[in-house]
């Protein structure tokens, strides 16, 4: 922002550069004395144009022609007066004088030899507020008509070139003047003169000049407008679009050709009045505009004061005629530079507290005011510098363009930042969405499985009382039979042999009973194990040894087959296993004695330990096998055999075989060491019941879960 504004000022300063060399030629332009010009050394192609300037001959309250004062006429009221200059609070013989009066202007310009002959052109600029011209005694141009009273005089304001030949090296010009209708009287604007080309090539740059103002004025201030209509809330730019209407039209008005050549019969008192009525509403359209920009800063105590007297001006000089308001200038100057000033400590306090475009503002706002106070003193005949407050609007206007972007490019900016959080957020949302709903899904597939778990516990546990009335129901009815038999004598030689069935009976109960209050305290985590590093595959050999008498006694095959590799027997220090060895042994027994029970007394049983991948982490464990050549497991039957009191065709047969309870009680004991258990059947070929026995490498650091479940004393 900085960067460009220290271009803009470059670009002024360029501009300023370029406009120095005419500057310079005028300020070293020979001044007239007494009535006499002496331009016999001026270079008229080099050095451009010359301002007439100095003392010329000056008839007050006489209006002359060149011919009368050819004759001696007015020699009486001879004086000298300098131009340019007004009337008003000169001393005319002891009396000072208003603006009000008429008068005639004399002066001789005396050239070279060698430029007699040559076209040049006097560039007439705006008189207050009649004249007539003469030169070399003819009629070359006037402005309204000159007049001894307001009745008899009619202002016009038009600037415009005269063209003429330099018929000799002496050359007299001629003007009447006369002034009744506003403040100011007399030539108070330089009169330029030099060759035709340079003449017209000034009047060309002026109009060039104005039409680039004017139309940049006018183009911003109804793109402002059209700013505002697109957005009612932005008071500033209604504001400032009526600002720059204003400036433009009072460029128009004052400026040297376009009120002119537009609006050719524009009364004066009309012209004078939009000159007037742009300025004060300008100046009012400006505090309303400050006072929206920066309101905190403004403060309306005193923001509503010079409004109001800003609109009771504008009325004051809407209603009254130019001879009355005109008068009113200097205060209203005054009032102007004062409020400038007001305005100007609103936009440093805006650029302390760090308010946006303030640093534009206050920049803007002083090459403004350097140029309004330029003009005011131009205007007060303090400085004969010319009309530059339309530049000061320019760059104004310009830095507002620029400060407009940058708030614009800001809020895209902002916009563009806010929807990309926005789709981010949607995004995250979106995330955040299919995640919750994940997660409800997850929950309620969780409560889903909860659901079911518990209707399936509700059923096992209906299941299971049935079984237990039922498990325990029929020993007792057969008890309760054979008793009354024997009660009732009615069998009295089997007397024996009823009691010794009643007896085994109870038996069965008594295992029922033990059997059932050991897998409730293993469900209830009442059972302590008792663990230690094992070196499996010796444990399971020596088990093996226990039982293979028995077993074989009984007519079986008993085999022990070690298919374990890098296990030699008791060698392998690092492959251990933390277990209870009495519950291991309680679960190999059971399968033992299974594969005993449902095998015929020729069949074989094998036991064998092999090495296993046990979990996903690379752990190993050793899986022990019993294998046997029995009567096998229906297909049907195999998920089922783990259950609590599920026995097979083969064990309900024989009643007195086991309780059903068994296998799930190994169950309960593998699932607490870390283990698996698990079997692989089928009908006519046998059976194969297998459990695993996790290894740990690091004695110190068991890994098996069930190790640390000391919930109870041990049974
Ligand atoms: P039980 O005390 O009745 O043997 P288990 O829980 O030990 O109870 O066994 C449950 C059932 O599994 C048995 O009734 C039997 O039908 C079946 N079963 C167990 N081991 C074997 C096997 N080696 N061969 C065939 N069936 C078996």
């Amino acid at each position: 922002m900085r960067k460009i504004t220290v271009w803009l000022y470059l670009f002024i300063v360029a501009l300023s550069l370029c406009a120095a060399p005419s500057a310079r030629a005028e300020t070293s332009a020979p001044a007239a004395v007494r009535g006499i010009l002496d331009l016999s050394s001026w270079h008229w192609e080099q050095d451009g144009l010359v301002s007439l300037n100095g003392e010329w001959e000056w008839y007050w309250s006489r209006l002359l022609t060149p011919a009368e004062l050819a004759a001696g006429a007015g020699s009486d009221v001879l004086s000298y007066t300098k131009v340019p200059q007004v009337w008003q609070g000169q001393t005319y013989q002891g009396s000072k004088l208003s603006g009000d009066g008429y008068a005639t202007y004399r002066l001789v310009i005396r050239t070279a030899d060698a430029d007699t002959g040559k076209d040049v052109a006097l560039y007439m600029p705006s008189v207050a507020t009649a004249y007539k011209l003469w030169i070399d005694g003819k009629e070359a141009a006037a402005s309204g008509t000159v007049g001894t009273n307001r009745e008899t005089m009619t202002p016009a304001n038009v600037p415009k070139p005269v063209f003429f030949h330099l018929s000799g090296d002496r050359t007299e010009i001629v003007i009447q003047l006369s002034n009744f209708v506003q403040r100011k009287g007399g030539l108070w604007e330089p009169i330029r003169m030099g060759s035709a080309d340079a003449v017209t090539f000034r009047r060309e740059l002026s109009n060039a000049l104005e039409l680039l103002i004017v139309g940049s004025l006018f183009t911003m201030g109804l793109y402002h407008l059209g700013l505002f209509m697109a957005r009612r809330k932005d008071r500033a730019s209604l504001y400032f679009g009526c600002l720059c209407l204003a400036i433009g039209l009072r460029t128009a008005v004052t400026g040297q050709t376009l009120a002119a050549r537009f609006a050719p019969g524009l009364p004066w008192e009309w012209q004078t009045h939009l000159e007037y009525l742009s300025v004060s509403l300008g100046v009012l359209m400006f505090v309303l505009y400050v006072a929206a920009r920066y309101p905190v800063e403004m403060r309306p105590g005193l923001r509503r004061p010079i409004i109001a007297v800003l609109l009771m001006y504008s009325c004051f000089i809407a209603i009254t005629p130019a001879w009355i308001y005109t008068h009113s200038m200097l205060a209203f100057q005054i009032a102007i530079l004062a409020i400038f000033a007001y305005i100007g400590c609103v936009f440093v306090l805006a650029f302390l507290r760090k308010r946006e475009g303030a640093f534009l503002n206050l920049l803007a706002m002083s090459v403004f005011f350097v140029t309004a106070l330029n003009d005011t003193l131009f205007y007060n005949q303090v400085l004969s510098t010319g009309d530059s407050v339309q530049f000061g609007m320019m760059f104004y206007v310009l830095m507002q363009a620029v400060d407009l972007s940058h708030r614009f490019s800001k809020s895209f900016a902002h916009v563009e930042k806010l929807s990309s959080e926005l789709q981010r957020w949607n995004e995250s949302l979106e995330g955040k969405v299919r995640e919750r709903t994940e997660a409800l899904e997850m929950t309620n597939a969780s409560l889903h499985e909860a659901n079911r778990e518990l209707v399936k516990m509700e059923q096992s546990r209906r299941h299971l009382l049935s079984n237990i009335s039922h498990e325990l129901g029929t020993p007792l009815t057969l008890i309760q039979g054979y008793i009354k038999a024997v009660l009732d004598q009615v069998d009295e030689p089997n007397r024996d042999r009823y009691l010794q069935l009643s007896y085994d009976k109870t038996l069965i109960l008594n295992r029922i009973i033990g059997d059932l209050f050991e897998l409730s305290k293993f469900e209830a985590g009442k059972i302590r194990f008792d663990c230690q590093f094992v070196h499996p595959v010796p444990f399971i050999r020596a088990l093996y040894e226990k039982y293979e008498w028995t077993v074989k006694q009984d007519g079986y095959s008993f085999e022990f087959i070690d298919l374990t590799s890098g296990l030699p027997d008791g060698q392998d220090e690092e492959a251990v296993a933390w277990i209870d060895v009495v519950r291991i042994e309680q679960v190999f027994v059971n399968l033992l004695f299974n594969a005993r029970k449902f095998t015929p007394t020729d069949g074989t049983i094998q036991i064998s330990v092999d090495r296993v991948e046990h979990s996903d982490h690379g752990q190993s464990a050793i899986r022990v096998s019993v294998q046997d050549t029995g009567f096998g497991i229906d297909e049907e039957d195999l998920p089922f055999v783990f259950d609590r009191f599920y026995r097979g065709k083969n064990s309900r047969k024989n009643r007195s075989a086991g309780t059903g309870l068994g296998l799930a009680i190994c169950k309960e004991i593998m699932e607490h060491h870390g283990g698996t258990i698990g079997v692989n059947s089928r009908v006519g070929s046998g059976s194969t019941f297998f459990f695993t026995l996790p290894l740990s490498n690091d004695p110190l650091n068991p890994f098996v879960e069930g190790a640390f479940r000391e919930e109870g004393p041990k049974e």
